[in-house]
């Protein structure tokens, strides 16, 4: 495990979407597709993107039956932060510490070295292993899209690898929106009071009252499972220099979404904002631009994966795992919402995106030998009873 870590570590695959001229994912993925093949599987590479393939190994089962998916991504964020050291993990006690050794190349490790341990027992399976390792997750996704796009009917169940800890085993979680609130104020001379609307203070009305939702519903209110709902701002431009009236301003923010809600949720409270900001600023204008909407992850049909799963980790760890949710987005949500169930689960890390960036060496084992049992619990063929001669 830690030499195989090590491996992927050490192969730059920053995510171009995320970092303009990131190495992107086909070093690693060709390493993977070596790897996956000398273990014995069938391996496949797809151009998601000129360059940025994701990895497919089929492990086949002797007999019919359905197929289970382990997925992870191949991508990682940018190492701006710690260049000298991001690509040269080390060992430290338990730890492995480097760029995306959790976020998720330990997941990747994980369902890797399970599909490989299930081809070196020889073990019959009434179905299939699909070891999916995606890229660009930590971009836009477009890995995943492709992999449901192209393979959903092929699968039957899926387990997303992100890391949080095999202690803990998510069945839902929150989706979030990238959102522009634009307002239009009349561009005028400053002295021109009469004529001039001010976007920059209509827009301060606006970001008052969504930081009042906040703190009044929000964050008095988590879900029990899936934490407070996400709400910040991002980003804003406006204005074009001191002595002009604003025409216009645009502010970003991130929104989330629990399973239940939609994103048009969020927006029917936006712009109801905008009524109330309207009621004391009559020349109020503003628009909602949705640009990006990603669902929760509100498992279903994932009962059967989440005893098993459960099961596994009881009896790899000595604990049961706790099933709960995330106040984050994962390409889970994308699995199951091309009707896939899927749960979501992964050794445990820290630093995520970030400095030092680490994961615990034993429970990417632990993953791994959890991960194979649950397939084994699942399709395993059960031994023949032997009959009394
Ligand atoms: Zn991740």
């Amino acid at each position: 495990m830690i030499e195989l870590l090590d491996s992927l570590v050490r192969i730059d695959s920053v995510t171009p979407w995320l970092i303009p001229g990131g190495a992107g994912e086909g070093e690693v993925a060709r390493f993977m597709q070596r790897w996956l093949t000398s273990a014995g599987l069938d391996v496949t590479l797809e151009d998601v993107e000129p360059g940025r393939p994701n990895v497919l190994a089929w492990l086949r089962g002797t007999a019919p039956g359905p197929t289970i998916c382990l997925t992870a991504h191949s991508d990682t964020v940018g190492y701006a932060a710690w260049p000298d050291r991001a690509l040269t993990p080390v060992v430290d006690g338990d730890r492995m510490i480097g760029v995306g050794v959790a976020d998720d190349k330990g997941g990747c490790a994980a369902a890797m070295l399970a599909a490989a341990e299930l081809v070196r027992c020889g073990t019959p399976l009434a179905g299939n292993v699909l070891v999916a390792l995606a890229i660009d997750e930590e971009g836009v996704s477009i890995g995943t899209e492709h992999l449901v796009a192209h393979h959903a009917d092929e699968i039957d169940l899926a387990i997303e690898l992100e890391p949080e800890g095999s202690h803990l085993i998510f069945g839902e979680h929150q989706g979030f929106g990238w959102i522009d609130i634009v307002v239009f104020g009349e561009p005028a001379h400053g002295s021109a009071p009469d004529k001039g609307v001010d976007a920059i203070v209509h827009m301060a009305e606006v970001i008052t009252r969504l930081h009042r939702l906040d703190e009044t519903r929000w964050k008095p209110n988590p879900d029990p499972r899936n934490g407070r709902t996400v709400f910040h701002t991002g980003t804003i431009a406006g204005g074009t220099d001191y002595a002009t009236y604003p025409a216009e301003v645009v502010l970003g923010i991130e929104i989330g979404t629990q399973p239940g809600e939609t994103l048009a949720d969020r927006v029917a409270e936006i712009e109801a904002i905008f009524d109330e900001v309207k009621a004391v600023e009559p020349r109020f204008r503003g628009e909602v631009r949705v640009r990006l909407d990603r669902d929760p992850f509100t498992g279903a049909g994932n009962d059967a994966l989440l005893a098993a799963l459960a099961d596994a980790t009881e009896a790899v760890n000595g604990t049961r795992a706790q099933i709960t949710g995330l106040n984050a987005w994962t390409d889970a949500a994308l699995l199951q919402s091309a009707g896939i169930p899927t749960v979501l689960f992964g050794p445990e890390g820290g630093n995520y995106h970030a400095a030092e960036e680490w994961v615990s060496i034993p429970d990417v084992i632990a993953t791994a030998e959890i991960l194979r049992r649950t397939v084994v619990t699942l399709i395993g063929v059960p031994e023949p009873a032997t009959s009394p001669s």
